[in-house]
């Protein structure tokens, strides 16, 4: 994990790309978080915003299973998240920049900065406080499944029929 920790306006002034996978058990706070859940892809990019200012553009996908906190199964729940945050060498003019410009989101430079902490950090904002269902599945499993299980092909039946067959030598 050290390639996720680096020198943040180095990165940014040298315009350089990182990118690959975390698994769920390097994002720890953000596990405990998830019922289950795919590897977060993530791709970082060297920038400069608009006034000039060194930047790093973060972008994050992943597929989530969220815990519904109606019924307490699984609730897909896809993660895409596109941030840019303008770096700054002061906490006083970040926090005044961000007090101006609205959309503004800023880090300090930082010669250690800790990518794994930021893509938590960016995750866990991402995610809906007290994810719901719309309609819970126990309120319609009912009508679901007589719909799905007749369809079902009896796996007894199945390999009676396979048996069969071996006996009668058609295969
Ligand atoms: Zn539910």
């Amino acid at each position: 994990m050290s390639e996720l920790i680096f020198d943040n306006g180095q990165f940014a002034r040298q315009q350089r790309v990182l990118a690959g996978k975390l698994a769920l058990s390097d994002l720890p706070r953000v596990a405990g978080e998830l019922l289950d859940g795919s590897a977060v892809e993530y791709a970082l990019v060297g920038s400069t915003d608009r006034l000039q200012r060194l930047a790093l553009d973060l972008r994050l996908t992943a597929h989530f299973q969220l815990k519904c906190q109606r019924c307490l199964s699984a609730m897909p729940f896809e993660l895409d998240v596109a941030a840019r945050f303008a770096l700054f060498s002061d906490e006083d003019r970040l926090n005044a920049a961000e007090a101006e410009e609205e959309e503004l989101e800023g880090l300090m430079f930082e010669r250690e900065f800790a990518l794994l902490d930021l893509i938590e950090d960016e995750i866990l904002l991402a995610l809906p406080y007290s994810p719901t269902h719309d309609e819970c599945e126990s309120e319609t499993e009912g009508a679901v499944e007589a719909d799905v299980s007749p369809q079902k092909p009896n796996p007894f039946a199945v390999l009676a029929d396979f048996k069969a067959k071996l006996k009668r030598g058609d295969n």
